[in-house]
């Protein structure tokens, strides 16, 4: 048996069951075992891939659009860039190169990455050794001034809950204990505030979703922005809201049990994007439509940039970078599963490639 598995049996033996969120804190961010603390999950040779590691063009357009909000905005100096669960690196790194041409906007920016993972700071450290970088823990200690920030697949990766509904109230699905391996089950009926609105677009047995970290975290950067200008990109797979089990391991591409080895797989469930538009609007910001992915990255012109880097390619490379462009782009890949919401000030129209 695994040490976080021993861990885990250990916690439920002696608390109970335990929530969803809970087993997902553990797997994914353990100190010791986590998924993110031990292993450095993405590429061919990880378990998934992200959108800037399909292509540089992903973390290029991201930079332009949110320089173009800068400039929008009367290019504020010092103001910070952020990127909310930076991976590797690369979407930052491919952000500065593509913005380095932008009058002003590196001699003004703050780099600041919110970064769980000791290991995945080491790599973002090297990725980006040419640059003064900050890491910190939580949105919260950003510093009060301009935030033009970015989180592709950030919210994805937060602890979420389940519930059930009953006839009148929800009942929490948990990671419990049967014959000494962990399982799923349902908690008592109970009334939950949080889902007042959903019983009004369920019925009995339907399973919906909460992220308790999400909304908090959305307040912060909304008030930052609200108060001193600047603008958010959030980009994850999801839709305004979900119905039905969304939880997903993976491991090597591929799915796999999410309760059968803890720590070893990469735990996601879909992001609603209700909650995080209700509270930045709650905090003073507008938020743009959710956009599709693919339609976002055409707008912002995704073709012309492919056109640009074809021309000096042959063979494989030219053959990768049009199966890139299609995977990021195309409805059936990644350009309608993942969706890109905007946000600024009450009083700003939307980023580049998003409409109000
Ligand atoms: N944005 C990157 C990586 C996505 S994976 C890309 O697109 O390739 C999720 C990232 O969020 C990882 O860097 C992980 O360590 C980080 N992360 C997950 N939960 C976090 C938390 N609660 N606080 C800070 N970072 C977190």
């Amino acid at each position: 048996m695994s040490s976080l598995l021993q861990q885990i049996t250990a916690r439920i033996t002696s608390e109970g069951p335990i929530s969803l969120a809970d087993y997902m804190a553990e797997c994914l961010l353990h100190p010791e075992h986590g998924y993110y603390t031990t292993r450095s999950p993405f590429g061919s040779e990880g378990d998934f891939t992200t959108a800037p590691e399909i292509s540089q063009m992903f973390g290029e357009l991201i930079g332009l659009a949110l320089a173009q909000c800068w400039l929008d905005q009367g290019a504020p100096a010092p103001f910070s860039l952020a990127e909310l669960g930076p991976g590797r690196g690369t979407l930052m790194a491919d952000l500065l190169r593509a913005t380095r041409a932008v009058p002003g906007f590196h001699a003004a920016m703050q780099i600041h990455l919110v970064e769980a993972s000791p290991r995945l700071r080491a790599q973002q450290k090297d990725a980006l050794a040419e640059n003064q970088v900050r890491w910190v823990d939580s949105v919260d200690a950003l510093p009060e001034q301009p935030l033009f920030l970015v989180a592709n697949e950030f919210f994805d990766a937060l602890p979420i809950r389940q519930f059930v509904r009953d006839t009148e109230g929800w009942r929490e699905r948990r990671v419990g204990l049967s014959d000494g391996a962990l399982c799923f089950g349902l908690g008592p009926e109970a009334p939950q505030p949080a889902l007042e609105h959903r019983l009004l677009d369920t019925k009995p047995n339907d399973l919906v979703e909460l992220t308790p970290a999400a909304a908090p975290i959305t307040a912060l950067l909304a008030q930052r922005i609200a108060q001193h200008g600047g603008a958010a990109l959030i980009i994850d797979y999801g839709d305004w809201r979900s119905l039905g089990d969304t939880l997903q391991a993976l491991q090597a591409h591929a799915p796999v049990d999410p309760l059968l080895d803890p720590g070893s797989a990469d735990l996601t469930a879909h992001v609603d994007f209700e909650p995080l538009c209700s509270v930045a609007q709650g905090a003073g910001c507008a938020f743009s439509k959710l956009t599709p992915q693919g339609v976002f990255l055409e707008r912002l012109g995704i073709t012309d940039r492919a056109r640009a880097l074809a021309a000096s390619l042959q063979g494989d490379a030219l053959e990768n970078l049009i199966a890139a462009h299609r995977r990021l782009t195309h409805p059936e890949e990644m350009g309608n599963l993942f969706k890109v919401l905007g946000i600024t000030p009450g009083h700003i129209a939307p980023p580049p490639g998003l409409l109000s």
